[in-house]
């Protein structure tokens, strides 16, 4: 079972996205244990403030180390970790390292993920410096919180464990999995409003569907991400193919 323990100010804002669906087969079928733990409850001053003013002047507040230090303390010694295991502790920030599936594929063989999100300017730096072993962010933008990037991980993170997609769902088809792009899906019926899904598909020849989703995957990839093909290892065919759209790249449709 993976633990995921999330630090956060606004705990209620997890009911809901990872209460339905595949996030609640994985809690119910204990492959996740997923809580959440608000890091008010550990400010250890009567008002239960968790933000100051930043040293140095400046705009907004910051988060203060001293409650998020005894939350992480609180947390750590409820998981029972054996001498060798340490968690993974992942601070959601605008300024980390920007996620991607090699990231979530990573993430889901770990046993423990700790998650902190952080709110007004971020957190006190000595929390990133003593505690955190990964910052990351889920894109070029500022959102408000950490909540929405740490339900993004643990939706992405979860769907990839063993047992959490049912046998006719697979990841391993999916966008970036292979480092493509995915092939465009069609379902019934075949023709709809004069629309006609591609005859390959209803062929029943599995290798001309192989190839003929290879080949999409390789054509949407060129346009949208061409930069996802330096990761991968192309066959012959591929770069045939992708020489062939680069001479035709003035029929391409964006
Ligand atoms: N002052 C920070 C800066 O300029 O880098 C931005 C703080 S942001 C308003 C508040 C919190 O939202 C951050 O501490 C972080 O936890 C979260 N956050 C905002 N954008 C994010 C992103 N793109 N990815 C992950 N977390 C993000």
């Amino acid at each position: 079972m993976m633990i995921i323990k999330v630090m956060t100010l606004f705990p209620e804002m997890f009911s809901g996205p990872l209460d339905d669906s595949m996030i609640q087969r994985a809690k119910e079928k204990n492959i996740i244990d997923l809580e959440y733990i608000n890091i008010r409850d550990y400010a250890d001053n009567k008002h239960k403030k968790v933000d100051d003013y930043p040293y140095g002047g400046g705009p907004g507040m910051v988060m203060a180390p001293q409650p998020i230090f005894d939350c992480y303390d609180q947390i750590v010694g409820t998981l029972g970790l054996k001498e060798d295991e340490k968690p993974r502790v992942i601070y959601l920030s605008p300024k980390g390292k920007i996620f991607n599936q090699g990231m979530a594929i990573e993430l889901s063989k770990e046993k423990f993920i700790i998650m902190l999100c952080g709110h007004y300017e971020g957190v006190d730096q000595r929390v990133i410096d003593e505690i955190v072993t990964d910052e990351i962010s889920i894109g070029d933008y500022v959102l408000t919180g950490g909540e929405i990037p740490a339900m993004v991980l643990i939706d992405s993170i979860t769907r990839l464990l063993p047992g959490v997609l049912s046998q006719n769902q697979c990841y391993e088809d999916e966008t970036f999995y292979s480092g493509l792009l995915e092939y465009p899906q069609y379902t019934r019926p075949v023709s709809f409003r004069g629309l006609e899904v591609p005859g390959v598909l209803i062929s029943g020849n599995h290798k001309k569907i192989d190839e003929w989703r290879r080949k999409e995957s390789l054509r949407l990839t060129y346009i949208r991400r061409p930069e996802l093909l330096k990761n991968i290892k192309l066959t012959d065919e591929d770069e045939d193919f992708l020489k062939s759209i680069e001479m035709n790249s003035d029929q391409i449709k964006y």
